[in-house]
């Protein structure tokens, strides 16, 4: 089979015409701000919706908001080969995280139908509703909802304006009371397999515009709240202190010393020091922690070594601490099969590839849970992601979108 070519200036163009939902043209650099469920988002909503009718798919939008586009396959019954990522983004994020997926997909789909191609499966095309959970503290709302992992309890979160998940997706016009209809069985689902770029380095280091993923790291989320006491700075001397900014400095470094030795990753990206005077013995302190790893058990034994230390040094420096679990995902490991099947597709393009493991969460975190998973890893400049100066090349672009159509295309046949 020879492979097929995309329309690369199509691709482009549609990613530059959703983009212009969610930019202020007076503040390009300031790049795009399109959080789930929020009028920019509605409107790129509705140009996704036409786009797909134009390019001979299907639509169809779930109780959630997840629109679907489907090619309908020769046997319409067979299960589905699904692709898709989100076009949500972060407060002030790039261009390409989540649309290139969706968008790319839609080239890959349009171009199989333009050419007068009729798969045995059908292919769907999905926007899942809100990955990033920027605007209600919690992602992956629509791919949760597709693969039943979805509860009442997401929806009850509010945004910074008190309103719920639950009133946004009413007042977008869906219909969450029936949100467990939008699961679908594993049986209906063959494959899922998402294109997206890096948001690292590695592939710009190693020379390549394509990769495709191994494993999916999850990451758990923790809140670490100190008690000590708020005393005064000349009066108190050392030894009489229950310093709590102390603590959270040395429970930092625990966290630091649990991901090296466990061979994962760990950050503490949010501090608080209170009372927050100068002269002041800080009372309170309390910090976030994201810890990941591509092996659940591996993640467990690293917050469990993390609690031991916490607890050690909480006894020592007369602080009591709190340890929360903000959020839990289940790391993922990308389905062998699909993975063989993606480089052979690469070496039938000749385009160079390589494996590679993924540190960003993703909606193939959640789909992992219905069916055979796999990512097609786009090279980004620079690493750089969730940022206006996120950028993979149109030719990147390309290369990519064409390694996902001829995926596409093998597992629908
Ligand atoms: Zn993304």
């Amino acid at each position: 089979m020879i492979a097929l070519k995309i329309n690369a200036n199509r691709l482009w163009e549609s990613l530059d015409k959703i983009n212009q939902f969610g930019r202020n043209p007076r503040y390009p650099e300031k790049g795009n701000t399109r959080l789930s469920l929020t009028i920019e988002d509605l409107k790129a909503r509705q140009y996704l919706i036409n786009l797909m009718k134009e390019s001979g798919l299907k639509v169809k939008v779930d109780p959630v908001g997840n629109i679907c586009g489907r090619l309908e396959g020769l046997n319409s019954q067979a299960p589905v080969i699904m692709t898709g990522s989100h076009i949500d983004t972060v407060v002030q994020g790039g261009r390409f995280d989540g649309t290139l997926g969706v968008l790319g997909a839609i080239e890959a789909v349009r171009t199989i139908h333009e050419l007068g191609i009729t798969p045995l499966h059908p292919i769907e095309v999905v926007s899942f509703t809100d990955e990033e959970g920027t605007r209600f503290g919690t992602g992956y709302i629509g791919s949760r909802a597709i693969s039943g992992q979805l509860d009442d309890s997401v929806l009850k979160l509010k945004d910074d304006q008190g309103i719920s998940l639950y009133e946004a997706l009413k007042l977008a016009g869906y219909q969450p009371d029936l949100y467990k209809d939008c699961m679908r069985k594993k049986s209906e689902i063959k494959s899922f397999v998402e294109l997206h770029i890096e948001q690292g380095k590695v592939l710009e280091e190693n020379d390549l515009s394509v990769g495709i993923v191994t494993h999916i790291q999850g990451p758990v989320w923790l809140q670490v709240s100190l008690t000590g006491s708020a005393d005064h700075a000349g009066a108190t001397p050392m030894y009489m202190r229950k310093d709590a900014s102390l603590a959270m400095a040395e429970m930092m470094l625990a966290v630091e010393k649990a991901a090296i030795e466990h061979s994962g990753v760990a950050t503490v990206g949010k501090l608080e020091v209170l009372p927050g005077g100068v002269n002041i013995i800080p009372g309170h302190a309390q910090f976030s922690v994201d810890l990941r790893h591509i092996d659940k058990q591996k993640r467990t034994e690293m917050l469990k070594s993390f609690k031991k230390d916490m607890e050690t040094i909480s006894r020592e420096r007369n602080v009591d601490a709190l340890l929360e679990i903000k959020k839990e995902v289940d790391p993922a490991e990308c389905s062998t099969t699909l993975i063989e099947i993606i480089s052979n597709v690469c070496k039938q393009s000749q385009i160079s590839t390589m494996t590679l493991q993924c540190g960003a969460g993703h909606d193939s975190l959640m789909m992992n849970d219905r069916t055979e998973t796999a990512m097609i890893f786009v090279r980004s400049q620079k690493g750089i992601s969730h940022n206006p100066l996120e950028y993979s090349s149109l030719e990147d672009c390309a290369k990519g979108t064409e390694v996902l159509m001829n995926t596409l295309l093998k597992l629908a046949q």
